[in-house]
């Protein structure tokens, strides 16, 4: 069995995933909580491209690197487009997208990086982020999944990429499937299911059918299908059992407020040694 994990309230704003801090990973993910945005996007809006205001947005990232001991200007942000691009970050990419859309990794949805003192952020609100981690290699990445990257297998291609290109051994990955919407309030119909069901493993434990057109589907299943076969190890895949949609109190959801709504942002990076 996968094991379920609990990312751990820092404060508020923030959600950690403290199993891999005294590797002197920080890794985590945003509440809706603790910000200066106001309705629709209240309060921890940290999206700069849901129409808040832009000045509300920054402060919001602010106040949460400040929070967590890193800069802005050593974060990174990418212009996602819900396909599975990938891309390795380095210092010189410090601070792209932090204040300015424009200035972000144009259409990627993976970023990774063996550099401290940059941290890797992407923005969510029901999508699934997958964050990964080789000791070995010194690699930190995350990926951003709904279910177009989820179908589009972002997740094994993460593994594939650091196999291949940065050398890692697979049996050294770990990954973490963060809070998103689960199977309990994630509906879809039968476009979703048919590309879904194109993927060549077997994806049964992720598909619920509700009637002939419609079915739940859980995305944090199917992405542990998808890591399992890249080669990742399954005691190396933990799974957040946060819902995003039913933990009103605590984030915003795409669904769940109809479109109308802020963003979490979910983060990585390396501390200084
Ligand atoms: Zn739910």
């Amino acid at each position: 069995m996968n094991s379920q994990i609990s990312f751990i309230q820092k404060n508020e704003a923030t959600l950690l995933f403290d199993k891999w801090n005294h590797n002197k990973v920080l890794c985590g993910m945003t509440t809706k909580n603790g910000g200066v945005s106001d309705s629709p996007f209240q309060t921890l809006n940290t999206g700069l491209h849901v129409l808040d205001i832009n000045e509300n947005v920054i402060k919001n990232r602010e106040l949460v690197a400040q929070s967590l001991g890193f800069p802005l200007q050593s974060w990174v942000f990418a212009d996602q487009t819900h396909e599975n691009s990938i891309q390795r970050v380095t210092k010189k990419d410090a601070g792209k997208g932090s204040k300015i859309y424009d200035t972000a990794i144009k259409s990627t949805d993976g970023l990774y990086t063996n550099e401290k003192n940059v941290v890797l952020a992407l923005c969510f609100a029901d999508c699934v982020p997958l964050y990964f981690y080789d000791p070995a290699k010194s690699l930190a990445g995350i990926a951003h999944a709904g279910w177009k990257g989820t179908v589009l297998q972002i997740g094994k291609k993460m593994a594939k990429t650091w196999q291949t290109v940065e050398g890692s051994r697979l049996e050294d990955i770990q990954a973490v499937i963060g809070p998103s919407i689960g199977s309990c309030c994630y509906k879809v119909d039968e476009r979703v299911i048919e590309k879904v069901k194109q993927l060549s493993i077997d994806t049964d434990s992720a598909i619920t059918e509700v009637n002939s057109t419609e079915y739940m589907l859980n995305l944090k299943e199917l992405n542990r299908l998808i890591l399992l076969d890249a080669g990742i190890k399954e005691q190396n895949i933990a799974v957040s059992p946060l819902c995003t949609s039913c933990e009103d109190e605590l984030f915003f959801s795409h669904r769940r407020d109809k479109g109308k709504t802020g963003r979490m942002m979910s983060f990585i990076g390396f501390k200084e040694a």
